[in-house]
């Protein structure tokens, strides 16, 4: 169990008071805003706006019944967490996961924030969720869950104010359902704009060139921008992955292009390992049809302590919330971590790397590239335009390094983490935008 009695958890905890919210130090949602809290207290921002952050504006909850292949029928709760739109519209994936929380969905659209305000995109932060294990139903049985669960939302998402995305679970498939149950809902004038509710659509149905792979490439860009500056060279390190999704196997296809060796992966369904290096186009296609990195031909199984200790340059955690703990730290042998999941580290194990001389690159920094690619798609349906790859890649390699260098000038300005430095730069734009504008009325 990790505590806290360090001077930002009391402040975090006097502000959960002044709100009348319960706080507990286990909870992500509290382990995260204390991290805000801090860099939000580093900038001597107005205290009313550490209370607008820690409260997210709208926490939605719904209940979709729906009949399943058998005849019988299920209820799954859906969650939509509408943080912050300062910025502009609330912005976030939907996850479906079965084990999926209220104060999890919380943690991520704060997290959302935070990620569009640090690249400065127009956009404010939100998260969705369904309790569903995706791989125990039908295609037919998700599809209906999933216009259910759009309808259910109704009015609570729109092209011009809450666009969800893909995240954990879900994929271009139900964006597309997402979408077009939307749009049967929408006014005739305005079924051309509709299409615009979500991003991470697939590419013959208004989505974007290069989306499915844009998280793993931004966070390539990131480390373009940042290794150098710490001595390493991208094209001859190590690495290894928490993590073979979406976010993993693109990181880990792309930075082999570069001349990465990939050293150990691990998944659900266990670690592998290869001094050699492990290939990351066929382990791609391996964890396609089996579902896991267990079994892969070209490595040697290992243990999850084995697979921790091996060491490597770049530690990659890119599964789900709070993997690596104190004790998983204790035994990485790293340079770096880089956050390619969303909160993938606990508070002491990063105080723990830290200590130890290795830097923690973090998640709203590292994972941007998705959300960032998925304005694009946004900008795109709106203007009816379809950019080619290369334009993507162009526009997020820009955005990606611009945000790396704020966080990097802002480390330097506040002699902080990066972490606290990427809140920071976060906050400080949002604080700008709430000085301009005033809070209503
Ligand atoms: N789910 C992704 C994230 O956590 C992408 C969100 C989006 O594209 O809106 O950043």
């Amino acid at each position: 169990m990790e505590s806290c009695d360090s001077t930002a958890c009391q402040s975090a905890r006097e502000i959960f008071t002044e709100l009348e919210e319960i706080y507990d130090d286990q909870n992500l949602y509290f382990r995260t805003i204390t991290s805000v809290l801090e860099a939000a207290s580093a900038l001597e921002v107005p205290h009313r706006l550490k209370l607008m952050l820690t409260q997210p504006k709208n926490e939605i909850m719904v209940h979709c019944p729906v009949e399943m292949d058998d005849g019988s029928w299920r209820l799954f709760k859906g969650y939509r967490v509408q943080h912050n739109n300062v910025l502009g519209p609330y912005k976030g994936g939907i996850r479906y996961h079965p084990e999926v929380k209220l104060d999890e969905v919380k943690t991520l659209a704060l997290l959302m924030t935070m990620k569009c305000a640090l690249a400065r995109l127009p956009f404010g932060g939100a998260k969705g969720a369904l309790r569903i294990n995706p791989q125990e139903v039908s295609k037919d049985e998700l599809m209906r869950v999933t216009r259910r669960l759009t309808a259910a939302l109704g009015d609570n998402i729109g092209p011009d104010y809450d666009i969800p995305a893909p995240d954990v679970g879900t994929n271009a498939q139900v964006m597309a359902w997402m979408a077009d149950t939307y749009i049967n809902f929408a006014e005739s004038s305005s079924k051309v704009s509709a299409r615009g509710v979500v991003t991470g659509k697939p590419l013959a149905f208004g989505g974007s060139a290069g989306r499915e792979k844009a998280t793993g490439q931004g966070l390539v860009y990131v480390l373009d921008a940042l290794l150098p500056n710490m001595g390493i060279e991208l094209d001859t390190v190590s690495c290894s992955l928490i993590g073979y999704g979406n976010v993993g196997s693109w990181t880990a296809r792309l930075l082999q292009k570069r001349g990465t060796t990939l050293k150990a992966v691990m998944d659900h369904s266990g670690a592998i390992f290869n001094p050699d290096g492990i290939d990351a186009d066929a382990l791609a296609l391996h964890v396609s049809t089996t579902g896991g990195v267990h079994n892969f031909a070209a490595a040697k199984a290992i243990s999850n302590d084995a697979f921790y200790a091996t060491p490597v340059d770049l530690f990659i955690p890119a599964a789900l919330e709070q993997m690596v703990d104190l004790e998983h730290a204790k035994r990485i042998q790293c340079k770096v971590l880089v956050e390619g999941a969303n909160a993938p580290t606990t508070p002491h194990a990063e105080r723990y790397l830290l200590e130890q001389g290795i830097e923690v690159l973090p998640a709203i920094l590292c994972n941007a590239g998705g959300v960032t690619v998925s304005y694009f798609e946004w900008k795109q349906n709106r203007q009816s335009e379809t950019w080619d790859e290369a334009l993507v890649d162009e526009r997020l390699k820009a955005t990606m390094t611009r945000s790396a260098e704020r966080v990097l000038k802002m480390s330097k300005r506040l002699n902080c983490n990066m972490r606290i430095a990427s809140y920071a730069s976060a906050i400080e734009h949002i604080d700008k935008v709430y000085e301009l504008r005033g809070v209503f009325p």
